[in-house]
C-alpha cells in the first residue's frame, strides 16, 4: 500500500526516484508524484494514474537533481486525482512532503490551520503535515527538526513522512510509526524506501528505521535518534534477496511467475528444517517457546486475507496433530471487540508482508495482556516479526502480484512444521505419525511441480467459464479454507463473484443459487469426507449446475459425474491443500489474463495493508 522512495547523493535522483517507484508498484496505487530539489527551489510533478502518465507528465521538462523524494498514493482520505496526489507543499512552497498512512486527528489540525490563515488545496490528511510542519516552525522559531518533532507529538496515526526542505538543502528527514521504511546506505549517497525493491540494486546494506525514530539523512551521514532526541546507532543488516526475484524473468505476469515458483518456495520453506530421513524437525524460533505451545490452553491466530485462509487451514492441522484448540480471528474484529486473552495464550500472527496494521496493532494488544507472540512473515525485518516475541519466516521471496499466491503455500508449509513439531513434542502424535507425516512434506514440491504440468489443460477450462458471472467454491475439512482461497482468487483477479463455503453448508442457503449458470468449483480429493462430497456434488448435478471438481489422480468415479476435472496427486489429508490450491491459482490466474485484466495489479487492492 503505498509506495516511498526518496534519494540524496551523487547520482541524478530522478530517475532513481522513477525506477524506485515502478519497483513499487506492485503494492497497489492510484496517482504518483515525485518532488525534486533543483537550485533551492522545489520542482512537483504529481499525476493520478500510473507512474508511466507521471512519466510522461515530466518527459522534456528539466529534472536535473541530486535530491528528491517520489510516491505512489494509495487514497484514503481525498479522491484519487492529481491534486491528492502526493507530494504535498507547504502554504510557502518551501517544503515539500509524503506520506504514507492515515493521521487520525487531521481534521482538527486542519481546521485550526485554516483559522490561522492556511490555505489548502486538497483534501488529504497528508498535506495536514506540511502546513502544521511550516506553523509550528514559524511559531517556535525552530530548526526543521525540532518543528518536526514536536508535530509527530500531535499527530496521531500512522505514517512513514519523508521531508524534503528548501532551507535545508542538504537532508532529508524521514518518520515512521506503524508503515515500513528502509534506507540503502551508498558510498556518498543514501536511499529511501518502503521495502529494500528499490534499493537493490545500488546497494545491499540497509537500516530499517523503528517506530518513533527520525531519520535525518544526509549524502555522508546517516543520522538516527529516537523520540526523547537520542543518537541511536543504526543496526545496518544485508539484504537478502537478488535483483531476479524482483523482476518477471520471462513470464508474462508475476503472478504466473509465482504460481510457477511454488516448488522451490516450499522447498526454500522447508530447507534447514525438514530431514525426513533422520527423523528431523528444526524451526529455530520455535525451540526457545516450545513449552508455551504445549501448555497452551488455546491458541489464537491472528491474520487478514490470504493469510487468514492459511490460518484456518492451521487450525484443522493443529488441532488434529497438537490437541490445542484454536480461534482464527480477523486481526482488525479481534482488536476491536475488547478480546479476552489470558496470560499463557498464544498468538499466531500471520502476514505475508509482516506491515499488515491491522495484525500488528492486535500484536500489541494481544501483548499487553500476557500472550506469547509468535509471528510467522515473508518479509525480513517487517514490523510483525520484529514485534513478536519469536517466529519462523515463510521463505517465499518477494511477492510482487498483488494476489498472494506463493506466500500462502510458503505459509502452509510453515504452518504444518509447527503442528507436527508441537504434536511431536506433546506426544499427541504418534511417532509413527510423525515420521509418516516428514515423508509425505518432503514429497509436496514435487507433486505441486506434477499439478503445475496440468496448466494447459486449465487453461482450456479458463476457456470454457470466463464468461460467467457467479462461482461458488466448495470443499470439506482440511479442503474448506482451500476453496475460500480460490474463490477469493478469482475474485481479486477476474472480478467475477465468487463465493467460498463448506460444502455441507450448500444446504442451509447456497443450494438456492444453484443452476445452469452457476459453474461450481469442489475440491474433492480423498479424505475422511469423500464420500460426502461426492453426494453434495450429486446434489449440485440434479439442479443443472455445472460442476468443476479438483479430484485425485485416478478417480473415475467423479470424472464420470461432473463437467471438468483437474487431477491432482494425493498426499496426506493435512497436507493436500498445498497441492490442491493450485489448480485454482491458475484458473483464476487464466480467467483473469482471459478477461485482458492486470493480474498483477487488480483495482482498489494493495499488497501490504498498512492503515486500519
Ligand atoms: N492518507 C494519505 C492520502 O490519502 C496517504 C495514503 C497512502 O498511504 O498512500 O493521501
Amino acid at each position: 500500500m503505498c509506495g516511498i522512495v526518496g534519494y540524496i547523493g551523487n547520482r541524478q535522483a530522478y530517475p532513481v526516484i522513477l525506477k524506485g517507484l515502478k519497483r513499487l508498484e506492485y503494492r497497489g496505487y492510484d496517482s504518483a508524484g515525485i518532488a525534486l530539489l533543483q537550485e533551492g527551489q522545489l520542482a512537483v510533478h504529481k499525476k493520478q494514474g500510473k507512474v508511466a502518465d507521471l512519466e510522461e507528465l515530466v518527459a522534456g521538462k528539466r529534472v536535473q537533481a541530486n535530491i528528491g523524494i517520489g510516491h505512489t498514493r494509495w487514497a484514503t482520505h481525498g479522491a484519487p486525482n492529481d491534486i491528492n496526489a502526493h507530494p504535498h507543499l507547504s502554504g510557502d512552497g518551501k517544503l515539500a512532503i509524503v506520506h504514507n498512512g492515515i493521521i487520525e486527528n487531521y481534521a482538527s489540525i486542519k481546521k485550526d490551520l485554516i483559522q490561522k490563515g492556511h490555505r489548502f488545496l486538497g483534501d488529504t490528511d497528508s498535506e495536514v503535515i506540511a502546513h502544521f510542519i511550516e506553523e509550528i516552525k514559524r511559531q517556535n522559531q525552530c530548526a526543521l527538526e525540532e518543528a518536526i518533532r514536536l508535530v509527530l507529538k500531535r499527530i496521531v496515526g500512522a505514517y512513514v513522512i519523508v521531508i524534503l526542505d528548501c532551507d535545508n538543502p542538504g537532508e532529508l528527514i524521514a518518520v515512521r510509526k506503524g508503515s515500513p521504511l528502509v534506507i540503502g546506505i551508498g558510498k556518498g549517497e543514501h536511499f529511501l524506501a518502503s521495502d529494500a525493491s528499490p534499493i537493490i540494486e545500488y546497494t545491499q546494506e540497509v537500516v530499517y528505521v523503528n517506530d518513533y525514530e527520525i531519520a535525518i539523512v544526509r549524502p555522508d551521514e546517516l543520522v538516527l535518534k529516537n523520540s526523547s532526541n537520542e543518537v541511536q546507532t543504526p543496526y545496518i543488516q544485508k539484504l537478502d534477496m537478488e535483483l531476479a526475484s524482483i523482476e518477471k524473468d520471462g513470464y508474462d505476469y508475476f503472478m504466473q511467475k509465482e504460481i510457477f515458483e511454488q516448488p522451490q518456495r516450499i522447498f526454500d520453506s522447508l530447507r534447514g528444517r525438514l530431514n525426513a530421513q533422520k527423523g528431523r524437525l528444526t524451526l529455530g524460533g520455535l525451540h526457545q517457546y516450545m513449552d508455551a505451545f504445549i501448555q497452551a490452553n488455546r491458541m489464537v491466530i491472528l491474520a487478514c486475507g490470504t493469510s487468514w485462509h492459511a490460518g484456518l487451514v492451521a487450525e484443522y492441522m493443529i488441532e488434529k496433530m497438537a490437541r490445542i484448540p484454536v480461534e482464527v480471528e480477523y486481526a482488525s474484529e479481534f482488536r476491536y471487540r475488547d478480546p479476552i486473552i489470558n496470560k499463557g495464550d498464544v498468538i499466531l500472527a500471520i502476514s505475508q508482508s509482516g506491515e499488515t496494521a491491522d495484525t500488528l496493532v492486535a500484536i500489541e494488544e494481544a501483548k499487553e495482556k500476557g500472550a506469547v507472540v509468535f509471528g510467522v512473515c515473508n518479509v525480513v525485518g517487517a514490523s510483525i516479526p520484529r514485534v513478536s516475541h519469536a517466529g519462523a519466516y515463510t521463505h517465499a521471496g518477494p511477492e510482487i502480484g498483488v494476489a498472494s499466491t506463493k506466500a500462502f503455500t510458503a505459509q502452509l508449509t510453515v504452518l504444518v512444521q509447527i503442528a507436527i513439531k508441537v504434536g511431536y513434542e506433546k506426544g499427541t502424535l504418534s511417532p509413527s505419525q510423525y515420521f509418516n507425516l516428514l515423508h509425505a512434506l518432503e514429497q509436496i514440491p514435487d507433486k505441486v511441480a506434477e499439478v503445475l504440468k496440468k496448466d494447459q489443460e486449465i487453461k482450456e477450462i479458463a476457456r470454457k467459464y470466463e464468461g460467467y458471472k457467479d462461482f461458488l467454491f466448495l470443499g470439506r475439512g482440511y479442503n474448506f479454507p482451500v476453496a475460500l482461497e480460490g474463490a477469493l482468487k478469482l475474485k481479486e483477479v477476474s472480478y467475477i463473484h465468487a463465493e467460498g463455503y463448506p460444502a455441507a453448508e450448500m444446504k442451509h442457503g447456497p443450494i438456492a443459487l444453484v443452476e445452469e449458470s452457476l459453474p461450481v468449483v469442489f475440491i474433492a480429493t480423498r479424505d475422511a469426507h469423500y464420500s460426502k462430497i461426492v453426494s453434495n456434488i450429486q446434489e449440485v448435478k440434479a439442479r443443472n449446475g455445472k460442476v468443476i471438481a479438483v479430484v485425485n489422480e485416478g478417480d473415475d468415479t467423479l470424472r464420470e459425474l461432473v463437467d471438468d476435472v483437474i487431477a491432482v496427486p494425493e498426499t496426506e489429508e493435512a497436507l493436500a491443500p498445498l497441492v490442491n490450491v493450485i489448480p485454482l491459482q491458475l484458473l483464476a490466474y487464466h480467467i483473469g489474463v482471459l478477461k485482458n485484466l492486470d493480474v498483477d495489479k487488480p483495482r482498489n487492492l494493495a499488497k501490504s495493508v498498512t492503515v486500519e
